[in-house]
């Protein structure tokens, strides 16, 4: 996972190593290759800026240069830094509510489907629930079908109506039926679409309107980079949505959506996505990735 990055960090943190003392000019230099590293991994410019700036800000102040490892302090920052800019601790997911109401937003092709499955089974293996996942894809019967497919290889029931085109209709039925059958998670899997247009993010506000779930969740795949940071702005924007899922990380991502979607939408990254099959999901924790990204 972000292999690219921890490299090029790895290298500009090179910059420190041989010098007995090292100079303003060295950590200058050092923060300079540490910005490049993050433009690369497609994290915006702004973003990388702020960033080293605060950690000069920060080195500065702690006399990074007159310590007895100044090399060893920088990377402490920076590490700091980037927990901070990922959401500094993790949040969990909130499980409030009888039932809890989940909705899933995201373009389509982003994971909702496969990320409900998932915290489906997180939840019931992991939390002792009794998860109702619903269908609320009113255009797409083969999008039906998914989540059925899915909800037999975990093992939860799946609600849907494919004779009824109301996904707000389907939705509150949904409800209805957990609360009469004991279910205490009910998790909407929505229509997506391949761009964000007018018409997915009304009926997608109108179902959220009328459900008020105690958990919207966003939905995106880390693979598309700085559209992944622009789509959660458009979604935010309408939903207001309480956390990032973050798919795909398994994949060759360069990292730039992970380490800059919170601070564009200041919601919370809650979980990843780190495969297809239904196990593959994890809680996200900032200082963990950032461990990781640092090596
Ligand atoms: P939806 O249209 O948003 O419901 O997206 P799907 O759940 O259908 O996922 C689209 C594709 O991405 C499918 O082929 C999934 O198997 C795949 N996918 C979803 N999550 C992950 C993940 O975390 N890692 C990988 N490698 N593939 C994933």
């Amino acid at each position: 996972m972000f292999n690219n990055l921890s490299e090029k960090l790895d290298k500009a943190f090179h910059i420190l190593k041989g010098h007995g003392k090292i100079t303003e000019v060295n950590v200058a230099d050092t923060l300079k290759e540490v910005r490049r590293a993050l433009l690369d991994a497609d994290v915006n410019f702004k973003i990388a800026k702020d960033f080293t700036t605060r950690v000069k800000e920060k080195a500065m102040g702690q006399d990074v240069l007159t310590t007895l490892q100044p090399g060893q302090l920088l990377i402490k920052i920076v590490k700091d830094e980037l927990t901070e800019l990922m959401g500094g601790d993790a949040t969990g997911i909130n499980l409030s509510g009888n039932p809890t109401v989940i909705l899933m937003s995201g373009l389509q092709g982003s994971g909702k489907t496969t990320f409900s499955g998932k915290l489906a089974n997180f939840l019931k293996d992991k939390k002792n629930k009794k998860p109702l996942l619903v269908a609320c894809d009113i255009y797409r019967p083969a999008a039906i079908n998914q989540l059925h497919v899915v909800g037999d290889q975990i093992g939860v029931e799946v609600y849907s109506e494919p004779e009824n085109k109301n996904a707000v209709d389907i939705a509150q039925n949904a409800i209805k039926h957990a609360k009469a059958n004991g279910f205490n998670v009910v998790i909407v899997d929505t229509a997506g679409r391949l761009a964000v247009d007018e018409e997915m993010m009304t009926e997608i506000a109108n179902v959220h309107k009328a459900i008020t779930p105690n958990e919207t969740l966003f939905v995106v795949d880390s693979m598309t980079g700085q559209d992944a940071v622009n789509t959660a702005k458009a979604f935010n924007d309408r939903l207001n949505f309480d956390g990032v899922i973050l798919t795909k990380l398994d994949g060759d991502t360069r990292g730039g959506a992970a380490i800059s979607i919170k601070s564009v939408v200041n919601k919370p990254i809650k979980f990843i996505g780190t495969g297809e099959k239904m196990d593959a999901i994890d809680v996200f924790y900032p200082d963990r990735m950032a461990d990781r990204i640092l090596g």
